[in-house]
């Protein structure tokens, strides 16, 4: 049969006029179905999608299909928690969260309520899960850092505010480590940090509650765990409630806030249950059309506000489970496009004990160089390219028997950058302490020193710079400078503390 569009459009429109669409919130219907954490009602006509539904057992819902003559519901609950024949009301409210300052320091789960067995959270005010995001003349270009405490990271893959960046890599990498000690190193420097965990066994939360709270930094942050054990509606809400958190502090406090989604690889799973529970019709590697969009509308509520808007931001790290280094399936290539850079680590550097176990030869960061401080910014360049010139002569010289001197010395130097450049857990590094590192790496000054006694030496060295010669960290953080005069300074401190280092060792 041929339709006309003109004549269709034209009826559609008539049909229309003068239609006001007013949210019905006291609209109940039957619960004609309930199984595998989605429910079926009758009686809603007038339900919208992502409406929150409330059932008679006092839980909720949200609406993911409309069908002819039924709503279908996905349960954020448990699975037993809907009967067929119970009730289940219209609210006229997309899904909201508590937000607030209350939150900090708390674990709450997917919907915002707690879960640490601290009592209520005492919070009047709820936001919208999903909302509508700062436009292209609403946000500032990044131009503030946020310093990870990782020298390979501040160095060479440099992060700021309101950027997205991704953390990528197999399994046991270290992405979980270097999520946590970023926002270990906002400490005292006002950052407000969300960690989204999605899909984790629960004794891993613990865990991660336990290493944020013993380094002082949990008063800062607020947990939104979605476990192993949640419903799949659970573990696709989580990161959305978790932006809805950061958004308050953004909006209302004006406050820059660090937000993890660890990972999405499992929340596109569970968008992909629930998908097919729902009998969307499943595309590549059977997840449905709209998976790209899942984490689009996600990412793009990172930002940066203009000055009229308060200036405050969202910074976020979604993490990203690879197998076997593969990044060309179909959701680390999403992530990937929507994200302003990557930071890959690989399961070889992590067990030949490179740690933080990151390739910086494939890591990038499209727009944090421009937050990196001068000083840092000065050095990074030399880092970058030593780095390079190393890792290609060693693959070159792996089998060759005899070398030059000159190549030696080259490889020598190499591997003195490599091992100034691992760093271990937990131990931040702040970025005026940082340039003296990174200089120790990338001048040479270290050469006559064995490989095996660089790390001890760095040690001392920094150690030694810290308690007889604090001005010169205090004049880098203050002025985000080196100055010829600092950098001479610094140099003959440097050189004092290796010929003490070497007295000592003797
Ligand atoms: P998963 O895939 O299981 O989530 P992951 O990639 O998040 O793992 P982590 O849990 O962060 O990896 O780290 C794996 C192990 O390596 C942990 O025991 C952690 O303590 C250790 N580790 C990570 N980074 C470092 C580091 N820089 N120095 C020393 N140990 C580290
Ligand atoms: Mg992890």
């Amino acid at each position: 049969m041929d339709f006309d569009v003109k004549e269709i459009s034209t009826l559609i429109k008539t049909r229309l006029e003068g239609y006001e669409f007013e949210a019905q919130g006291d609209e109940v219907g039957l619960v004609l179905e309930s199984a595998d954490g989605i429910a079926r009602i009758g009686g809603l006509p007038n339900a919208m999608i992502g409406e929150m539904i409330e059932f008679e057992s006092k839980i909720f819902g949200i609406v993911f299909n409309l069908e002819t003559d039924e709503v279908v519901v996905i349960i954020l609950g448990k699975k037993t928690d809907v009967r067929a024949g119970s009730w289940a009301k219209c609210t006229a409210r997309i899904m909201q969260v508590p937000v607030g300052n209350a939150l900090l320091g708390r674990i709450v789960n997917a919907i915002g309520d707690p879960i640490d067995g601290k009592g209520p959270v005492n919070t009047e005010k709820f936001r919208a899960v999903e909302c509508k995001v700062p436009g292209v003349i609403d946000r500032l270009p990044v131009s503030v850092p946020l310093q990870t405490g990782y020298k390979v990271v501040d160095g060479l893959i440099p992060i700021g505010r309101g950027q997205r960046e991704l953390i990528i890599g197999d399994r046991q990498t270290g992405k979980t480590t270097l999520a946590l000690d970023a926002i270990i190193n906002q400490k005292d420097t006002g950052v407000l940090c969300i960690y989204v965990a999605i899909g984790k066994k629960s004794a891993s939360i613990v865990e991660v509650a336990e290493i944020l709270r013993v380094n002082g930094a949990m008063d800062y942050t607020i947990i939104v765990d979605a476990s192993a054990d949640d419903p799949a509606s659970m573990q696709y809400l989580a990161p959305y409630s978790g932006t809805a958190m950061a958004e308050e502090f953004m909006h209302t406090y004006q406050k820059d806030v660090l937000v993890i989604y660890d990972d999405l690889t499992k929340h596109a799973n569970a968008y992909r249950m629930i998908s097919l529970l729902l009998k969307r019709p499943p595309g590549r590697e059977a997840f449905p059309g709209d998976i790209f969009y899942l984490h689009a509308r996600l990412l793009e509520r990172s930002a940066r506000l203009s000055k009229e808007l308060g200036g405050g931001s969202i910074t976020s790290f979604p993490i990203i489970e690879t197998q076997k280094g593969d990044i060309s399936t179909y959701v680390p290539t999403n992530v990937i496009s929507i994200t302003d850079g990557q930071i890959f680590l690989q399961s070889d550097l992590f067990y030949s004990g490179f740690r933080p176990a990151i390739n910086a030869g494939i890591s990038v960061s499209r727009v944090g160089g421009m937050a990196q401080i001068e000083a840092i910014r000065k050095l990074s360049g030399k880092l970058r390219l030593e780095l390079a010139r190393y890792k290609e002569k060693e693959s070159f010289t792996a089998f060759a028997s005899e070398l030059d001197e000159e190549t030696q010395k080259q490889l020598k130097r190499g591997k003195i950058l490599v091992e100034i450049l691992k760093q271990d857990k937990h131990k931040p590094i702040p970025v005026e302490e940082q340039v003296v590192n990174i200089y120790l790496a990338t001048s040479g000054i270290l050469e006559d020193l064995e490989i095996h006694d660089i790390k001890a030496a760095e040690t001392f060295i920094m150690t030694s710079v810290r308690t007889k010669h604090a001005d010169i960290f205090d004049t880098i953080r203050s002025t985000h400078k080196l100055t010829k005069e600092t950098e001479e300074q610094m140099v003959k401190v440097i050189k004092e503390a290796i010929s003490a280092f070497q007295i000592k060792k003797a």
